[in-house]
This record gives C-alpha cells, structure tokens and sequence, in this order.
C-alpha cells in the first residue's frame, strides 16, 4: 500500500494501512456511519486508492463481493480483539473468500512471477485483501489493532518498534483521548 498513491477524491480520514485494513477502514465513525462502499462511485474509489483500478472493474458483483469479504474482515478482526484467536465462523469466512482464488508461480524471462487466478473476476479484489489478511496474521496478529479512541472504529496495522501505537492518528484520536482526560480532572 506505502508505493500507491492515494486517490485524490478518497473521503476518507486514514488512508495507506495493509489493504485488508485499508479495507475495513471504509468505515469510520460518524452518524450515521461513513461508508465508502455505501454506493458504486466509492467502490471506484477505493479501488483507485488501493492501487486495483487497473486489475478490478467496477461492476455491481465486485462490490458485493467485496462487502462480504469486509464482513468477514470485521468479524476476525473482532475476534481477534476479544479472545487473541480467530473463531471458526471467521475461519470458515475467510477461507469461503479464499477459495475463489489462488496464487500461481511460474518461471518468466526475468525470473520468478506470481500470478492470482479467482474463478471470476469480481472475487478478485475480495480475494486480494483476505490474501493479504493471512500475511498479517504471519507479521503478528496481535498488532492489527483498533483505535483505542472509543468513538473510532478504524484499524491500522502497528509496525511500531514496542508495540505501542495506539491511535489511527495521534494528532486526532489521541489528542481527543487526553483531552477528555484533561477535562475529566477539571470536573473532578
Ligand atoms: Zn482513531
């Protein structure tokens, strides 16, 4: 994700994470809830930001697709915050998302390349993000991780030294968070 730019017109407040949390993260807090994917325009945009203009077309099935495989995401995510270990509805979700694709390698002129198969095209966005998911839980499941603000709901993956990071931004989340502290004391 680091290498792409951004899409210009990306709404959205924490762009760049891993894209299975870059995914998840078309949702931020507000109310109603924000959503990127609440309509096919921001499904465009998306795939845009995320760097898969050009391997995914919009179409209504892709976007579909890719709610579920965010669903699913959202639940093994959650999993992972309250017990530390994915539970089998989640296992089973990401391996239902998993199955309509697959990795193959092959010798080229300029050595080894990987190329994704999905059964049909509209997985292949879908299917990207839970493949990247699975590296995640390689680097360590227990930095995908939640904004500790309590009204926010975006994820980031914490590639800090310690292990410490615990805002999606520090300049917003975190500042709000001590200032609420702050006030708190006041009241007292
Ligand atoms: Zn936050």
């Amino acid at each position: 994700m680091t290498d792409v730019m951004a899409d210009p017109r990306d709404p959205r407040p924490l762009i760049g994470e891993p894209l299975a949390l870059d995914l998840l993260n078309t949702r931020w807090s507000g109310t109603p809830v924000n959503d990127l994917l609440a309509a096919p325009d921001g499904y465009e945009i998306w795939l845009s930001s995320a760097g898969l203009a050009d391997r995914c077309r919009v179409a209504d099935s892709g976007l579909a697709a890719l709610r579920e495989a965010r669903e699913t995401l959202a639940g093994a995510v959650q999993d992972l915050d309250t017990t530390g270990e994915l539970g089998p509805e989640a296992v089973a979700g990401l391996n239902g998302v998993l199955r309509h694709g697959r990795l193959r390698r092959e010798l080229g002129g300029q050595g080894p390349t990987e190329h994704v198969e999905v059964d049909r095209a509209e997985w292949l966005a879908a299917w990207l993000a839970v493949d990247d998911f699975l590296d995640l839980l390689d680097q360590g499941a227990h930095r995908i991780k939640q904004c500790a603000h309590e009204a926010c709901i975006l994820h980031f993956f914490d590639t800090s030294q310690n292990g410490r990071r615990r805002w999606c931004r520090m300049a917003v989340c975190g500042n709000r968070a001590k200032a609420a502290r702050h006030y708190g004391k006041g009241r007292a």
